[in-house]
């Protein structure tokens, strides 16, 4: 009998261990988890501190009764591996009860990822928190329950602050307003969810403003001191700024939990994630290793490192399993960092590298920004989708973003596919998407993302950019082509405003406000300037239209 012993009981290595009873009815497969819990869904914490979740029960989806009557799974919880002998084919094994060692014909390590602990001092007072675990989950929980419990009629709501605007730094900001809490959130990057292109991200920016919460960008917690004795603490910023506050959330990222493969002599990665071939298979070829641990190929720009999120986690242990029981494995694919958030009523989802990362790899891109209705304009609660999408000079997609109220998960979904199969502008143009009114459009905002790249790139109409507008001024002519009253509520300076539907009569004297410039027009959108550019252009003007449109312009500036 095969002995398969995994490490890790939660994404990675319970997909792995199912997968491998399914394909091995036979096997001795033993499940190591540190931990009291296994299979529990990392992914809903900060939904169960909003109260969205009310069961807590419901987190954890199995117990390691329910894995052995379904699975004949040999899951052992409080059980943490501390050393792998991969001569002897030998794990040891910590418990309450002392150590043993067990043996192993093939070994799967999943052990996770480790928060990062930012440079802050007095991280370690009992008001400040984590929210990665079950335990950590009801700490923080049990704190904010007594802090709403304990207010007095008419006193301030308690203060959090949560530090680290990542994508569980935002849930977990959500998720304390939703509890009534007064909510601070610091982040060191100069704007929230750092994965977001800048241009987007105030977006999410202005959403959290709107529901109360502080913001601090582009600082650092520097230190956290008590004051008093109920748990209240001051946490200090780099600018000076002191945040009162009775719980803080710490969540600046988390590094691969690579130490036991590294003292195992197992390959690491520069990043210190484990290294492992398109098969999961880590430089021994009797382990293998999967999830936040282990170090991917990244699609587009092909950098090396880890991506801590539950797909490729999941998917990667059914792969794991394929392999140490011989069955036939889909080789990993690069890997595209695909996520969401939701962030109250906004969504904000990602694709693919964004605009920074695509230029530290040298790779040359034209960035596409599209605000169309999420569906048919004339069908009622239409909004906006604000789309970024990157494209090679040859037009291949490189990444996608969007930010929105509603259908924001659909597109990236649609642009995660058309990521992934390789498609080009040409290929956005032609997909044939689900309409009816209350959907979509006829034109989905994904085939409008192909038509103007097609443009754009053909050199049908050329574009300039949000960041290029000092030059824009200086340079050009700056034409907005905006209704008036649309230019009376905000204008670049010195812009010259000939509504779109006038154009064609006025042209002598956009000619000779240009006198002999190029013309840098604009509107909203970038829809209405679309066709200005193509009237200048027919009449000779050296003309181009701002992507994104006044939305990202002043989004940006
Ligand atoms: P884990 O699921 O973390 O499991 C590793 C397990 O190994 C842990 O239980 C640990 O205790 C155990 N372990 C470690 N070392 C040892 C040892 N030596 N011996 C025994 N056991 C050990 N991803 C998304 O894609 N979408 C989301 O919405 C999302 N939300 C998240 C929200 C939160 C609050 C958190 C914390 C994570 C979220 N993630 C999300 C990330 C996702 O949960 C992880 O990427 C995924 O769980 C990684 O799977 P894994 O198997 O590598 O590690």
């Amino acid at each position: 009998v095969r002995r398969i012993v995994v490490v890790g009981g939660v994404a990675g290595g319970m997909s792995a261990a199912a997968r491998a009873r399914r394909l091995d009815e036979h096997a001795h497969i033993v499940v190591l988890e540190q931990s009291a819990y296994v299979s529990f869904a990392s992914c809903g914490l900060p939904y169960h501190l909003s109260g969205e979740i009310a069961d807590r029960e419901a987190l954890l989806l199995h117990t390691p009764q329910s894995l052995a009557a379904a699975l004949a799974l040999d899951v052992r919880t409080g059980s943490r591996v501390t050393a792998v002998d991969t001569a002897a084919r030998t794990v040891t094994v910590a418990t309450a009860d002392g150590e043993y060692v067990l043996g192993y014909d093939a070994l799967l390590l999943a052990p996770g990822a480790v928060a990062v602990r930012p440079p802050v001092e007095g991280l370690d007072h009992p008001s400040v928190h984590a929210l990665r675990t079950v335990p950590d989950l009801d700490a923080l929980n049990e704190r904010v329950a007594r802090l709403v419990a304990d207010r007095t009629a008419g006193a301030p709501a308690p203060a959090a602050v949560v530090v680290g605007a990542g994508l569980i730094g935002l849930e977990a900001v959500e998720a304390l307003t939703t509890r009534g809490l007064q909510v601070h959130l610091v982040e060191l990057a100069d704007h929230v969810l750092p994965p977001l292109d800048p241009e987007l991200a105030p977006l999410l920016a202005g959403e959290l403003r709107d529901h109360g919460v502080g913001l601090h960008l582009g600082v650092a917690a520097r230190a956290v001191t008590p004051r008093g004795d109920d748990g209240a603490v001051t946490v200090t910023l780099s600018d000076g700024t002191e945040l009162a506050a009775d719980v803080v959330v710490v969540n600046v990222g988390v590094r691969p939990a690579s130490d036991l493969a590294r003292e195992a002599g197992l390959a690491l990665g520069p990043t210190g994630a484990i290294r492992v071939d398109a098969d999961q298979r880590t430089s021994d070829p009797h382990v293998w290793a999967v999830g936040d641990a282990v170090e991917v190929t990244q699609a587009v720009t092909g950098a090396v490192g880890p991506v801590p999120l539950a797909g490729p986690a999941n998917r990667q242990g059914r792969r794991a399993a394929d392999s140490m029981v011989g069955h036939r494995t889909t080789p990993q694919a690069p890997v595209l960092g695909t996520a969401i958030v939701r962030v109250f009523g906004l969504t904000a989802a990602v694709t693919g590298p964004n605009q920074a990362a695509l230029t530290r790899a040298g790779i040359a891109h034209e960035v596409v920004r599209i605000h169309p209705g999420h569906h048919a304009g004339y069908f009622p609660g239409t909004e906006q989708v604000h789309l970024v999408a990157t494209f090679a000079p040859d037009g291949r997609l490189l990444g996608a973003q969007g930010v929105g109220r509603a259908g924001v998960d659909k597109r990236i979904d649609v642009l995660a596919t058309a990521l992934r199969a390789g498609m080009t502008a040409d290929d956005l143009a032609e997909l044939e998407l689900a309409y009816a009114p209350p959907y979509g459009s006829a034109k989905d905002p994904v085939n409008m993302l192909g038509f103007v790249a097609q443009n754009v790139l053909d050199g049908t109409t050329p574009q300039w950019h949000p960041d290029e507008l000092d030059a824009a001024r200086a340079d050009t002519l700056v034409l907005d082509v905006r209704q008036p009253a649309e230019f009376a509520r905000g204008h670049v300076p010195e812009a010259l405003n000939v509504p779109h539907t006038e154009l064609r009569g006025r042209l002598d004297e956009v000619r000779a406000a240009a006198a002999g410039r190029p013309v840098s027009v604009h509107c909203a959108s970038g829809v209405r300037s679309h066709i200005a550019t193509r009237v200048l252009l027919a009449a000779g003007l050296d003309a181009r239209n701002l992507s994104g449109g006044w939305l990202t312009l002043s989004a940006v500036h």
